[in-house]
């Protein structure tokens, strides 16, 4: 069942990414009204979703570098703490 669910979801959300494109790609030859042409309208309005779906993209992929880099950072073994006196003794007694 969460299966058939994300299976739609992902259909449904790469109709949603895919349609702008294709719009654009089927009316990029139109028949142009002038200044109040709507088909111009949707195109900007497609471009847009297209630009902002870019964005977001781009947003998440530096979100995750940035979570990998934070990741690595945190999980490198600390020196700090065998830098203290006591630490610092034992490894002079080796
Ligand atoms: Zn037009």
């Amino acid at each position: 069942m969460n299966s058939v669910r994300t299976r739609i979801a992902a259909l449904v959300l790469t109709f949603v990414l895919l349609a702008p494109a294709l719009f654009i790609v089927a009316e990029a030859q139109h028949d142009c009204q002038g200044d109040e042409c709507q088909v111009c309208q949707v195109l900007a309005i497609a471009s847009s979703i297209i630009q902002t779906a870019a964005d977001v993209s781009a947003a998440a992929s530096e979100a995750a570098l940035f979570a990998v880099f934070v990741l690595l950072i945190a999980a490198r073994p600390s020196r700090a703490a065998s830098n203290t006196l006591v630490g610092l003794k034992v490894r002079l007694d080796c």
